[in-house]
């Protein structure tokens, strides 16, 4: 059977960009339909615009440190609607740039939604046209998830409108404890709003290092922000022009904008997948091999729409090893292990490998090097902030198997760190490491003493 394309993918996002292009530039007939704007989530409505808004949301503190160092400033203040109108230019010149590259590499892009009619046919939903590819690969993302067991929650947004805040809100409640929620708490606090965070959990970053966890949140807490924990929200109602919201705790609280950022989930809705034979799992997920093969044989799914590591540069690989294993007769899985991370919060924090309960529970035996300080730059400004390095140790072999930062640079840095925990390097390649110094990162090759728990230290 002569089909329409030879592949077929379905989102322009991060992922589906990448093999798009490759598969393309292998050869291959390739359309990719988009039904929002090329780019996706990390260039239209996540990563970049976000760190944007935590650039624009640094200012502030860093006039007030600009003090300690002899400057005087006059009352600073911030014009919102300038930040925005720049931000979503910077937004449009990107989104095209990513569709003239699609088209260079000789991609047709179809402006429209696709869904499934049958395992090789899609049909386009604006014309209503149908089209048949030999290969089809989902790559649709994720969606922000707004529970509708919470009465009211139409008036609250996601993270998608807090891209076109008119104004920023004098009082916003976030609820959420995830790092979407962290950072917007970090950006909406640096822009003067007043922030309330409501998590369901004790401490906020579940999954990540508990010490992690701590830091950020007293940070969150010492920086002015509300923080409610163990506890959820029932209910929203409209009253005098802000909105309430009643929490299971019995508290109720009253804002200008709530904002859910309680997770996200596998943008699979109405795609078909039944009528193609796709097996999801019990998030809505794409069901997917070590080479991002789905159920059907040549049917493929890669990014968030997998929910395997939900980060851009890990939708971009996955993409990337699916082009060459399907067009450029080059099999290749992506590794999932060492990839970094970030969180962009105040101070940020960064993160490679595993937390120190994950590495005690895969290899029992664990060493912890860590250290709390002020930043030299501090001493000048006043500010009680703290920076937090922390070096997980497979005992055995003393390979470093985590890396663990709070402080500023802290996602800088450890992208660098990475290269080195994923060659496999031990804690003493980190201490034959000379130091660079006056810096942060410079603590990380000089942490010379395990941690011993107080309740261990002898007396
Ligand atoms: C607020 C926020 C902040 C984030 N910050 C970071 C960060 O700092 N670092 C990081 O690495 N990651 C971050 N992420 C995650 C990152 O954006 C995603 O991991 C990444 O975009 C996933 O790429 P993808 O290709 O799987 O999907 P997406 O980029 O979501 O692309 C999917 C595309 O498919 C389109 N689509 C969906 N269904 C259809 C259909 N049926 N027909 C046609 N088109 C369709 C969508 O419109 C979308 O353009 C953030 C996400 C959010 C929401």
């Amino acid at each position: 059977m002569a089909f329409d394309y030879d592949l077929f993918v379905i989102g322009a996002g991060s992922g589906g960009v990448r093999a798009s292009r490759l598969a393309a530039m292998a050869g291959a007939k390739v359309a990719v339909a988009e039904e929002y704007r090329a780019g996706g989530t990390c260039v239209v409505r996540g990563c970049i615009p976000k760190k944007y808004m935590v650039y624009a949301s640094e200012f502030g503190r860093a006039i007030e440190h600009a003090k300690g160092y002899g400057w005087s400033v006059d009352t600073p203040t911030y014009d919102h609607n300038l930040f925005m109108d720049r931000m979503h230019r910077e937004i449009d010149r990107l989104s095209g740039i990513y569709a003239r590259n699609v088209r260079n590499a000789g991609v047709e892009i179809i402006e429209e939604r696709a869904e499934f009619v049958d395992a090789h046919t899609l049909k386009l939903m604006t014309s209503g046209r149908t089209v048949t590819a030999q290969k089809i690969l989902i790559a649709t993302g994720g969606s922000p998830i707004m529970p509708k067991n919470v009465e009211g929650i139409d008036l609250a947004i996601s993270s998608n409108e807090m891209f076109h805040l008119d104004a920023i809100p004098g009082h916003i409640v976030i609820v959420g404890g995830g790092y979407i929620a962290v950072e917007f708490a970090a950006i909406m606090n640096g822009l003067g709003a007043r922030v309330c965070i409501v998590y369901r959990g004790e401490t906020v970053l579940r999954g990540f290092d508990d010490d992690v966890r701590t830091h950020v949140h007293d940070e969150l807490k010492r920086k002015g922000v509300k923080v409610i924990t163990n506890a959820s929200p029932t209910r929203i109602v409209k009253a005098g022009g802000k909105l309430s919201m009643a929490l299971s705790n019995g508290e109720s609280v009253t804002a200008d904008k709530v904002l859910f950022a309680v997770g996200r989930e596998p943008y699979t809705r109405g795609l078909g997948l039944d009528k193609a034979g796709v097996k999801v799992n019990d998030k809505g997920a794409v069901v997917v091999d070590d080479y991002s093969r789905a159920s059907v044989p040549h049917i493929f799914a890669v990014g968030d729409v997998t929910d395997r590591l939900n980060l851009t540069p890990v939708a971009i690989r996955e993409g990337q090893a699916f082009a060459q294993t399907e067009f450029m007769n080059m099999p290749t899985q992506f590794d999932h292990a060492g990839v970094p991370h970030a969180v962009f919060a105040q101070p940020p924090v960064g993160i490679v490998g595993l937390s120190e309960a994950d590495a005690r529970q895969k290899f029992g035996r664990v060493d912890i090097y860590k250290t709390r300080f002020r930043p030299m730059k501090d001493m000048l400004t006043g500010d009680e902030e703290r920076v937090l390095m922390k070096v997980v140790v497979r005992a055995e072999d003393e390979r470093v198997v985590g890396v663990h930062i709070v402080g500023p640079d802290a996602p800088e840095i450890i992208q660098a760190v990475a290269i080195a925990v994923k060659m496999g390097a031990t804690k003493p390649d980190f201490d034959r490491t000379c130091a660079l110094h006056p810096s942060i990162a410079e603590e990380l090759v000089t942490l010379r003493d395990k941690f011993v728990p107080p309740e261990l230290k002898p007396v």
